[in-house]
């Protein structure tokens, strides 16, 4: 049941994101739906960091007993070196998108990877991951998160597909034994593709605008899985061409949402309420795409 008339009091708890820019971040819509949902005295806001100054929103969460940090943009790497202990996960990563606190010591976390395989499961609860093929097109922190977390399901291969190589090549290396590069040709045979580069982004950090595709759409196969994490448009141009083309297909809203849904967890050791979230997530976009 929700709780609309919540106010903060002397006793609520309080998480906030980090970042820099940080004013169109959705993460306190969704964090906040869950608080209430759940009827937590929880408050979850947003600061804006300047980049070089994440130590001292880490000292911070101590002193101010904050009890929870989403970390987005340019944090991850610097709180990665900063907090007192690393998941391995985040450890791998070199990179924490969440940190909680035990007492006075910081967690690092990274919750994107299993955030993309949870969505995954939800829409597609069928599709069995181990000894599948998986091509992942992008290498940058999110693409590293997801082809870390499919090296450690046993899918059959994780390929890595990216206009820089030698970056190409440090990711998969991530996935240990069945990580590899490729390229496009890699596309068609794979039971799973995943855009986890900007491109077909409407707006925000490195769009390229919503008409963009990251690979020939000629390449997508019926029976095949195409997933994107852009979720700026929701229905990009790659998910558009490939449902057209018989394959399923798979939103970013679900990895943004369940990498939170983790957070939440973490945080307050209660099942998040992953419907709530979503829901607030979306009518939070349909009013952005109404009046950006
Ligand atoms: P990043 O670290 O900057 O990495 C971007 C990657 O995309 C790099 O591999 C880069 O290739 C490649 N790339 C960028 N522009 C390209 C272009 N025009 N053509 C081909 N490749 C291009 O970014 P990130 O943090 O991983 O984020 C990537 C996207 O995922 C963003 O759109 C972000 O909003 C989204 N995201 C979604 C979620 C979610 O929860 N749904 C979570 C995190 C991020 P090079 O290596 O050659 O530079």
């Amino acid at each position: 049941m929700a709780h609309p008339h919540w106010m903060p009091k002397g006793s609520t708890r309080v998480a906030a994101v980090i970042g820099h820019p940080i004013r169109h971040s959705l993460s306190p819509v969704i964090l906040n739906s869950a608080f209430r949902a759940l009827g937590l005295d929880w408050v979850y806001v947003a600061f804006d960091v300047a980049p070089g100054e994440a130590q001292g929103a880490l000292s911070a969460m101590k002193s101010l007993g904050i009890d929870g940090y989403s970390v987005t943009m340019p944090h991850k790497t610097d709180v990665a070196r900063a907090v007192d202990h690393l998941t391995p996960e985040a450890s791998a990563l070199d990179a924490v998108n969440c940190v909680s606190r035990f007492g006075r010591l910081l967690i690092g976390h990274n919750t994107d990877g299993e955030g993309f395989l949870r969505s995954l499961k939800e829409a597609y609860p069928e599709f069995g991951l181990r000894g599948a093929r998986c091509a992942v097109v992008g290498a940058g922190g999110a693409a590293r998160a997801i082809i870390a977390a499919l090296g450690r399901v046993e899918v059959a291969e994780v390929i890595v597909v990216n206009r820089t190589a030698d970056r190409a090549a440090r990711a998969a290396g991530l996935a240990g034994a069945v990580g590899r590069t490729g390229d496009e040709s890699d596309i068609p045979g794979s039971d799973l593709v995943i855009n986890a580069t900007p491109v077909g982004m409407a707006a925000g950090d490195g769009a390229t605008g919503a008409d963009e595709v990251p690979f020939d759409l000629r390449l997508v196969r019926p029976g095949q899985i195409v997933a994107d994490i852009v979720y700026q448009p929701l229905e990009t141009a790659l998910l558009r061409g490939a449902a057209e083309r018989g394959a399923s297909v798979l939103d970013g809203l679900g990895m943004l949402v369940h990498q939170a849904a983790i957070a939440f967890e973490i945080w307050t050791g209660e099942a998040a309420p992953v419907g709530a979230m979503r829901e607030a997530a979306l009518e939070h976009l349909s009013a952005r795409c109404a009046d950006p």
